[in-house]
């Protein structure tokens, strides 16, 4: 009779989780502990600051700039070796050394190419940008297998197959899945844990690519559902998703259980605690995502699954907000149709591939008014321009205008849904403190309610509305 296989349980550590060398090590406890019951994949960020570092350093060196690089490399080779010193057995440091010592070459060789050049690709840049996950991973196998756990650092270029969008890459699911699936399965037949770099995936030529920034969260769903997990652990800073962003309100609290669609939308709207693409790949599988804190491992967490929650209360449940963000207006004469006014606008929206934070429409008087995250105005204010060149220059037909420094604020819950009163209530609390309201948006799944206001009024804003929902 073959012995029947333990669940496997994929466990994904954020840069805080790993930032130093006694976190380190209490991942690696937590991991330990997990595989007594489980069969475990751990996927890992880069040390905490240092993909900001890399980043950095790649911009300096593309400038010019020869001495900032050499600083940062100091800097990073003196926090992995302090890690390396601290925790790792003398003949895990005898490999480990080597290892780090190569990547820092890679680093420099890199570095000294941009300012050679004086120039950095997007597709350079995701090579450097993502060294910090090899240099994690690397460290946390090490201190398993210091402590007499067998582990592999596996580098996820081997595993996630993408698009070549360098920066932001797509994974392509059906090389993915059973690329991840041959190399992972054989280590987990020998009892083997993975130690598997996030944020990083490689194109089908084997060019590095990474997932955009707070990507390892999706490189965590995306080994899981790959591997069909049991369950998804993300591990992070704070006790789970809460009810705000604890730098906003400080009163914000835990959320023990939350849908898959009301993470999606969360995150989608800026709450950093997870990437936004992060729910995706389980849906399907119904995999269940946990999201717990390293620093308060006792806490259960939120729980992230196909629904609300039975605890769920009626109504609001959480407040999200974006703080950067531009509204677009465009405005059209009788002689422009609204539907052509729209049809080019959301082209031009498509064509720019920019996310449309909300939208706002009078039809009567051929007005469409949009946000976009402010990193994308101006690639979409540009091909607006070009798509109404005309309409503008002929009897002034079209207009387009931009209001900046604009935040959207975002009311979410499955259980809104037909519970009357709820936009009417958000307005009140928001008047009473004076706060302006520029655009409010529904949408019809009545998941979630927009208000878009002034960037200097998000934290009231978000902490009146919480107050009103008594979150
Ligand atoms: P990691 O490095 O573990 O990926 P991040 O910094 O990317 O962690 O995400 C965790 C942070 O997300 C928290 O420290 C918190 O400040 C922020 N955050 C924003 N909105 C929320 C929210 N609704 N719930 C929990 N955390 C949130
Ligand atoms: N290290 C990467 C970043 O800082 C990915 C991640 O942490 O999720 O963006
Ligand atoms: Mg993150």
């Amino acid at each position: 009779m073959t012995k029947p296989e333990k669940p496997l349980i994929v466990m994904k550590f954020g840069g805080t989780s790993v930032g130093n060398a006694e976190r380190m090590q209490h991942v690696a406890e937590l991991v330990f502990d997990r595989s007594r019951h489980a069969d475990v994949a751990v996927v890992v960020s880069a040390m905490g600051g240092v993909t900001d570092m890399l980043i950095r350093a790649a911009t300096e060196a593309a400038r010019g700039d020869r001495e900032e690089w050499k600083g940062v490399r100091q800097e990073l080779a003196r926090r992995h070796r302090e890690v390396a010193d601290k925790v790792l057995t003398a003949s895990e440091q005898a490999t480990t050394l080597p290892r780090l010592a190569e990547l820092m070459t890679d680093f420099e060789n890199l570095c000294s190419g941009f300012s050679l050049v004086r120039e950095v690709t997007p597709r350079a840049m995701d090579t450097l940008s993502s060294l910090g996950e090899v240099m994690s991973s690397t460290l946390i196998a090490a201190i398993l297998r210091s402590r007499g756990c067998a582990a592999e650092a596996v580098d996820s270029t081997e595993l996630i197959v993408t698009d070549s969008k360098f920066g932001n890459a797509t994974p392509l699911f059906e090389e993915t899945n059973p690329k991840t699936r041959a190399r992972l399965s054989a280590l987990r037949r020998r009892g083997v844990i993975p130690v598997v770099t996030g944020f990083r995936g490689a194109t089908e030529d084997g060019l590095c690519t990474t997932l955009g920034r707070g990507g390892s969260d999706y490189s965590g769903t995306i080994v899981g559902a790959a591997l069909d997990a049991a369950e998804i652990w993300i591990w992070t800073d704070v006790d789970g998703v809460m009810t705000a962003d604890p730098r906003l309100v400080p009163s914000a609290h835990i959320i023990p259980e939350i849908s898959y669609r009301e993470a999606a939308e969360l995150s989608f709207f800026g709450a950093k605690v997870l990437h936004p693409k992060t729910i995706q790949p389980v849906i399907k599988q119904r995999i269940p995502v946990w999201i717990k804190n390293t620093f308060n491992p006792s806490c259960p967490g939120t729980k992230i699954g196909p629904t609300a929650g039975s605890n769920g209360r009626a109504g609001v449940k959480a407040i999200t907000s974006i703080s950067k963000a531009q509204l677009i207006t465009l405005s059209g004469t009788g002689a422009l149709a609204f539907a052509t006014l729209a049809a080019k606008a959301f082209g031009a929206l498509g064509v720019e591939e920019a996310d449309t934070l909300m939208v706002t429409q009078s039809s009567a008087d051929n007005v469409l008014c949009f946000a976009v995250h402010d990193a994308d105005l101006k690639r979409v204010k540009a091909h607006l321009e070009r798509v109404f060149e005309l309409e503008m220059l002929h009897d002034q037909r079209a207009s387009i205008e931009v209001m900046p420094h604009v935040a959207i604020v975002v009311l979410i819950g499955e259980n809104m849904k037909g519970t009357p009163g709820l936009a009417g209530r958000a307005f009140s609390a928001l008047g009473r403190r004076g706060i302006n309201i520029i655009a409010i948006a529904q949408g019809s799944s009545e998941i979630s309610i927009s208000f878009a206001v002034k960037a200097v009024d998000v934290k009231e804003a978000v902490e009146a509305i919480h107050g009103e929902f008594q979150l």
